[in-house]
């Protein structure tokens, strides 16, 4: 999945320093990120460009990564869903990861107490207002699951999205909710069926839209008539191990890597 990037390692403590000529500058515009495309895949920024004065985000192994807000000369906004297509790995997740951070940073500019501009705090990857208020990364948990009934699987197809691939039921965790509670509440929602043997598979940080995602199998419990959330899908409806196609292209994602692992009998 798109964190797995061993033997390289991501160091998500906040330790800033000077940014260093191979380093690497994510500057991001609306769903547009900068980079440039060449013959051997896409190219950002680096260190040795750059004249403005940029936010540290994080490392991987010895190279670190920033915020920048400026143009830099010989590079183009381009769709951030290219970001998905960056090879090596690494340079997807780190831009995935730093598309999280940007988010978070561009939406917290002013204290919501009191109003005042928020300011870095010097040690830790936080944001502080004179008035005390100390404020943290938003990450918003959500469920991925994959309902079973014996051979079949329940899949879905989002209305009104860019992606028409097939997906698993998902949704946010909401407030005072365990997420086993969030996998039965989206079943019903979605698709109006019951589950039972609510089990954990997997997790994975989703920075495209600030998530945590936990993945979760179940079994249906009772009628297999699916009566779906027209609003939110296109069409949800069972399919069975030997029509599942591989999956080939998607395996960066825990949807993915579920389906695949569902048609290869492991669940
Ligand atoms: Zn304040």
């Amino acid at each position: 999945m798109i964190q797995d990037i061993q033997p390289k390692v991501y160091h998500n403590e906040y330790t800033p320093r000077a940014i260093r000529a191979d380093d690497i500058v994510f500057v991001f515009r609306g769903r547009e990120v900068l980079l440039r495309e060449e013959e051997d895949g896409f190219h950002f920024p680096a260190g040795a460009e750059i004249k403005e004065t940029v936010q540290y985000l994080f490392s991987i192994d010895d190279r670190a990564f920033y915020l920048g807000k400026e143009p830099v000369p010989g590079y183009e906004f381009q769709s951030m869903r290219l970001l998905r297509q960056c090879r090596p790995q690494d340079l997807c997740f780190a831009g995935m990861t730093a598309w999280h951070l940007y988010n978070w940073y561009d939406g917290h500019r002013f204290c919501g107490k009191c109003g005042k501009p928020l300011h870095h705090h010097e040690t830790l990857r936080a944001l502080q207002c004179s008035c005390g208020n100390l404020v943290f990364p938003v990450i918003a948990p959500a469920v991925i699951v994959a309902v079973t009934n014996g051979d079949k699987l329940l899949v879905t197809r989002y209305a009104g999205r860019e992606f028409k691939g097939m997906a698993l039921v998902a949704g946010f965790c909401e407030i005072g909710e365990r997420a086993e509670d969030t996998v039965r509440r989206e079943v019903m929602e979605e698709a109006g069926l019951r589950v039972k043997n609510v089990r954990y598979f997997d997790s994975q940080p989703w920075g495209y839209a600030s998530n945590l995602l936990l993945g979760y199998f179940c079994e249906l419990e009772g009628s297999d008539e699916i009566n779906f959330d027209h609003e939110e899908l296109q069409s949800a409806f069972w399919i069975s191990r030997q029509e599942l196609e591989p999956v080939k292209e998607n395996l960066l994602s825990l949807t993915g890597t579920m389906i695949e692992t569902f048609r290869l009998g492991k669940e």
